[in-house]
């Protein structure tokens, strides 16, 4: 066992240098090793198993750099609770995957460590911004990966490559050791090849933790065992009227078969409606951006990030050459963003109707979620687009995350399960979403939906 997953992990390491795609942005060899020799030792439900960490969750002795220049030179000195609990189950974890700059986007094309490409068409991306997870466990390189999702981060990675990504319940996680973005939406999840693999990290990564006091109590079952039990007599909610315009006839077909599938597994479908469902990109933008600009203020290169090695007159002009220096410009947009939504005469506008209408979305999906099983719909309105395509063009590529956003605004767990390829055999994912805490729900439906396509 151990000499077989040493020459595993020295395969990898060859692999990853024949190609020069950057889906990681830290390998340490040394560490690596020596990480490798620790864990041989563990006997746990992942021995043996390799994964990749997304780089804005924490790994003592490994940087996390946010794929940030500003965080270029940042090590760190402790462990993200996510990663403890891997390191006791016996997972060996490969390295720091890349990611869209401080987890903002959804192509990976916004990276200080150049654009990651899609390992099934490697003219596409491959979303984001969990995108460099995504891509490890597609192309083979991990047998799992932990990506972050705010705004759908690890779901529509997951869709554009044909992989399965996880969000869970906020709170279900902890978020000890995880860069925040936006505190009142981020969580830590898995992407894997297959539901079962998703199951089964989230068995280990889940549960209360006492340093995120927004960590939940609740009982964790065995997914695994879940995954055992029948989706026949289920009832999922499907809100037609949001896929009538803007999405693709491929994704639609593909969302179609699955429906049949799951109709031959005897789960019973219901038309339901999202009135709200329009204002979900507006509420994100808004409410997402307010608590970035919030979280990133402590990057100016005095209590966190690189610095200028020159005297300037005042404190202020400090910050500012440091923080113009080391973030990119999607992250400047969104702190500005953040910033004007919050400032005094915009605030009651912007941030307060926003916090309105988010609870608003959510007693939606709640009252929704008494009356039926699952929601599902598909995860993103396309697949995979071209590199460069949305790039220069924020509002488009903010618009690609209209099917996932309204699931963080309201705190539930969502998993993305490939369905029949579309155009181009390029991935299609179908989304489904649970109550808060009925992991086990999603992860049955998805797993029927893997196991009717075999
Ligand atoms: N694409 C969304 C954004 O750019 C979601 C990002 C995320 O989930 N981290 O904010």
């Amino acid at each position: 066992m151990k000499d077989s997953i040493q020459d595993r992990i020295s395969e990898l390491l060859d692999n990853l240098e024949k190609t020069d795609n950057p889906i990681f942005i830290t390998i340490d060899k040394d560490w690596l090793w020596k990480h490798v020799k620790e864990q041989a030792t563990i006997e746990g439900p992942l021995s043996g198993k390799i994964i990749a960490v997304k780089d804005n969750i924490n790994v003592r002795g490994l940087p996390t750099t946010c794929a940030s220049r500003i965080l270029e030179t940042y090590y760190s000195l402790y462990d993200a609770t996510v990663i403890e609990k891997i390191r006791v189950a016996g997972g060996i974890l490969l390295g720091k995957t890349n990611m869209d700059e401080f987890a903002m986007g959804s192509s990976t094309e916004y990276s200080a460590w150049g654009e990651v490409r899609n390992p099934i068409d490697e003219t596409r991306v491959p979303g984001g911004s969990s995108g460099g997870s995504a891509s490890a466990v597609s192309a083979g390189f991990v047998d799992y990966a932990l990506g972050s999702d705010t705004g759908g981060s690890i779901r529509q990675p997951a869709a554009f490559t044909g992989t399965v990504g996880l969000k869970p319940t906020y709170g279900r996680v902890s978020r000890y050791g995880l860069t925040a973005y936006a505190s009142s939406f981020d969580q830590i999840g898995p992407i894997t090849k297959t539901v079962s693999q998703s199951a089964e990290l989230l068995n280990v990564i889940a549960g209360k933790d006492s340093r995120d006091s927004t960590s939940a109590d609740v009982p964790v079952p065995n997914y695994l065992k879940t995954l055992q039990e029948k989706v026949q007599g289920y009832v999922v909610g499907i809100p037609w009227h949001l896929l009538e315009k803007g999405v693709d006839e491929d994704v639609l077909e593909s969302f179609k078969d699955v429906i049949s599938r799951l109709e031959k597994e005897g789960v019973r479908f219901k038309k339901i409606e999202l009135k709200y469902a329009d204002y979900a990109i507006a509420t994100y933008y808004i409410l997402a951006t307010a608590e970035a600009s919030s979280n990133l203020a402590r990057f100016d290169g005095v209590r966190y990030g690189v610095n200028a090695k020159e005297q300037l007159q005042d404190l202020f002009s400090y910050y500012a050459k440091n923080r113009s220096k080391g973030f990119g410009p999607e992250v400047k947009r969104r702190i500005m963003l953040g910033t004007y939504v919050l400032s005094s005469g915009y605030y009651e506008a912007y941030y307060t109707r926003g916090q309105k209408v988010r609870n608003l979305i959510a007693q939606e999906f709640f009252t929704l979620l008494n009356e039926v099983d699952a929601l599902m719909f598909p995860t993103t309105p396309t697949t995979a687009f071209k590199l460069g395509e949305n790039v220069d063009d924020p509002l488009k590529m903010y618009l690609n995350d209209v099917f996932t956003v309204s699931v963080n605004i309201a705190g539930l767990p969502a998993i993305s399960v490939p369905g029949k390829p579309g155009n181009h055999g390029l991935p299609v994912g179908c989304q489904i979403i649970g109550n808060a805490y009925e992991e086990g729900t999603i992860l049955q439906l998805g797993h029927t939906i893997e196991r009717s396509r075999i």
